[in-house]
C-alpha cells in the first residue's frame, strides 16, 4: 500500500505538510490511510503513541463529506478536538454530558449540507441510545457524505479484550446500514484471538489488518523482586526516586486506591513529590494531579489503572509496577506510556507471588478468566529469554533474530544460573500436603502451602520428606509455574468481603508424576539494578 501511486497521494502529502505539520510517515501510518481511501474495511493494530490518529484525521481531510469517529474517552476527544482546531480543522463532539445546544449543534451539522464540519466524535453511548443522532446520520449517508468511520479502541467491542465496553457491541450494525461505508477500527490490542472477535462483532470479516511492529527499542524492562512487606516496597521506590530517576517524570502503579494512596503518602513523608489519581477522586482533583505531573512539580503520580488512555506526555522516563498488571495486554499499554520521546526509558515490576493472589481474586471476580493474568505472570517468571521477545511473541508477532541490544535485565545478564528441579519427586510432596489438608478439612492458600512444603506453619499440614533444597523464593517460582501451567488450580471462595483464592490440584498434576519432568528454573537474582 505505502509504496503505490493513488489519485490521492500528493493531497495526502501535502496535507501531511501543510495542514499537521508533520515531515514523514511512521510506520503503517501510510498503509492505512491508503486502504480507508480505497473504501476498504480496515483494522489498523499499533502500539500506543504510534500515531493511529493521524490514520483517520488525515483522509478525512482529502474528499469531501463526514469522518464519524466513535472514541469511548471523552477527556480524549476533547484533546483532539482541541488540538485540530488548533490546526483550523473544523471538528465537533457529541457526548451525553454535552449541553443541549452542542447536541442540536451538531445534529443539525450531520443533515447540513453545507457544512464544513469534517470530523465527527462521538461516545459509543450516545450512539447507542440517540435515536436522533442515528436518524441524521443515515440522512447524511443518504447524501452520500458519510465518509467514513473510524472505531478507536476497538478492542472495546470483544470481551476477550482487557477493556470491554458493553455499548460497543451495538457497533456491529454499522456496516449494515451503511454499506459502501469504510470502517477503520484503531487499537493497541493485537492478540489474534480479540481481532478475529472484533471482525466478527463489526461484521467486516476478513477486512484488512495493518499491524506495526510492537517492539519499543527505547524501553528498559526489568522485574524487580517484591519486597514482603509494605516497607520494603517503599525503601525501593523512594531510591529509584531519588537517585536512579532524580529529576525525571514517571508513574507508579498499584492495584487497588488504597494502596496508591498509602505509597503516595509514605513517599511524601520521606521527601518525595508525588500525587496520587484513582477513580474515586473528583474529575478536577483528578485533572488537578494530572497537571502538576505534567508541569513537573510531582515527579511522580501513583495511581490505579484509572491513570490511562489520554496521558499525553511524552518524556515519561519510568513506569513501576507496584503490582503486576492483570494481563499482558494491560501490561504493554501501562509500561507503553514511557519513552514516547523515543529515549531511553524504564518499565520495573515488582513481583512476587503473593501478588499473583490479589490480583486474580479481582479479575475472576470481574471477568472469570485466568488466562490473561497467567500470560502476565509468565512474563514476571521468565529469567532465560529476552522480555521484548516475550512481549513480541505474546503479540503475535515474528521476533526472528531482532536484537535487544540489551534494553531488558535477561539480555544484560545473560549468563543468569539455572536450577534443575525435579517435577515429579516436588509434585508428589505438593500432592500428599493437599491430601493431608483435605483429610483434616482446612483449605490451602499458596503461601500455606508454601510453608507446608518448606516445613513451617501447622504440623498436621507438614509433609514426611526434607525440606527442599533450594531457597523459598524460588519454591514460590515453582508453585506459580505450576499454576499458570495447570497443575495447581485457584479455587475461589467468596466471603461477604472479599474473595480468596485456595490452591487445588489441577488436573494434570498426576500426569507430571509419571512424567519425571525436570523444570529448570531461573536462580533469580533480581533484586537491584546490575
Ligand atoms: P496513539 O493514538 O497511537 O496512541 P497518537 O495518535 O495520539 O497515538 O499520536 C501520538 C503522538 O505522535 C501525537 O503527538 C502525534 O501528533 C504524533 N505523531 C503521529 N504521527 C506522527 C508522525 N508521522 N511524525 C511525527 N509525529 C507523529
Amino acid at each position: 500500500w505505502a509504496g503505490t501511486t493513488y489519485e490521492w497521494s500528493s493531497d495526502v502529502n501535502r496535507v501531511l505538510h501543510n495542514v499537521f505539520k508533520i515531515n514523514s510517515f511512521r510506520p503503517k501510518q501510510l498503509d492505512a490511510i491508503n486502504s480507508t481511501l480505497s473504501g476498504q474495511h480496515a483494522l489498523v493494530v499499533m502500539p500506543t503513541g504510534a500515531g493511529k490518529s493521524l490514520c483517520y484525521q488525515l483522509p478525512a481531510l482529502i474528499k469531501p463529506g463526514i469522518t464519524i469517529v466513535i472514541s469511548p474517552l471523552i477527556s480524549l476527544m476533547e484533546d483532539q478536538v482541541r488540538s485540530l482546531t488548533i490546526k483550523n480543522i473544523p471538528a465537533k463532539l457529541m457526548t451525553s454530558t454535552s449541553p443541549k445546544e452542542e447536541t442540536t449543534a451538531v445534529l443539525n451539522i450531520l443533515k447540513d449540507k453545507n457544512t464544513h464540519v469534517k470530523l465527527v466524535y462521538v461516545t459509543p453511548e450516545r450512539l447507542a441510545k440517540s435515536k436522533r443522532f442515528m436518524a441524521n446520520l443515515q440522512k447524511c449517508y443518504a447524501d452520500g457524505r458519510l465518509q467514513r468511520i473510524a472505531i478507536d479502541e476497538v478492542h472495546c467491542c470483544s470481551q476477550w479484550g482487557h477493556d470491554f465496553r458493553p455499548d460497543y457491541k451495538f457497533l456491529g450494525i454499522l456496516s449494515n446500514m451503511f454499506p459502501n461505508v469504510p470502517i477503520l477500527g484503531l487499537t493497541a490490542t493485537a492478540t489474534a484471538h480479540v481481532l478475529n472477535d472484533v471482525q466478527k462483532i463489526l461484521n467486516i470479516q476478513g477486512c484488512l489488518v495493518i499491524k506495526s511492529t510492537f517492539n519499543r527499542p527505547n524501553l528498559f524492562y526489568k522485574i524487580l523482586e517484591k519486597p514482603t512487606s509494605q516497607e520494603g516496597c517503599i525503601s525501593i521506590l523512594e531510591k529509584l526516586l531519588k537517585y536512579r530517576y532524580k529529576d525525571e517524570s514517571g508513574i507508579i502503579y498499584t492495584n487497588s486506591i488504597k494502596d496508591s494512596e498509602d505509597l503516595a503518602e509514605e513517599l511524601r513523608k520521606r521527601g518525595l513529590k508525588v500525587g496520587c489519581y484513582h477513580a474515586n477522586m473528583e474529575a478536577d482533583s483528578r485533572t488537578k494531579v494530572h497537571n502538576k505531573w505534567h508541569e513537573k512539580y510531582y515527579q511522580a503520580i501513583v495511581a490505579t489503572v484509572a491513570f490511562g488512555m489520554g496521558i499525553d506526555k511524552s518524556d515519561v522516563r519510568f513506569i513501576i509496577h507496584h503490582t503486576i498488571s492483570k494481563s499482558m495486554e494491560n501490561y504493554y499499554q501501562e509500561s507503553g506510556r514511557a519513552g514516547r520521546d523515543g529515549l531511553r526509558a524504564e518499565c520495573v515490576t515488582l513481583y512476587r507471588m503473593q501478588d499473583i493472589f490479589k490480583v486474580s481474586t479481582m479479575v475472576f471476580s470481574s471477568i472469570g478468566s485466568l488466562d490473561h493474568l497467567y500470560g502476565m505472570i509468565k512474563y514476571c517468571l521468565n529469567g532465560r529469554f529476552c522480555r521484548r521477545q516475550l512481549i513480541a511473541e505474546h503479540f503475535d508477532e515474528d521476533w526472528g533474530d531482532t536484537d535487544c541490544n540489551k534494553m531488558c535485565d535477561i539480555c544484560c545478564n545473560p549468563n543468569i544460573s539455572t536450577r534443575e528441579i525435579s517435577l515429579e519427586n516436588h509434585c508428589r510432596v505438593l500432592s500428599d500436603i493437599i491430601d493431608n489438608a483435605e483429610k483434616c478439612d482446612t483449605k490451602l492458600t499458596a503461601q500455606k502451602l508454601l510453608d507446608a512444603w518448606f516445613l513451617k506453619g501447622p504440623v498436621n499440614l507438614r509433609h514426611k520428606g526434607k525440606e527442599p533444597n533450594f531457597s523459598r523464593i524460588l519454591g514460590e517460582d515453582v508453585i506459580a509455574f505450576l499454576l499458570i501451567q495447570g497443575y495447581l488450580v485457584e479455587d475461589f471462595h467468596f466471603t461477604a468481603y472479599s474473595t480468596i483464592s485456595y490452591i487445588k490440584k489441577g488436573p494434570n498434576m498426576d500426569a507430571v508424576v509419571d512424567d519425571d519432568y525436570t523444570l529448570k528454573m531461573p536462580v533469580r537474582k533480581y533484586s537491584d539494578f546490575e
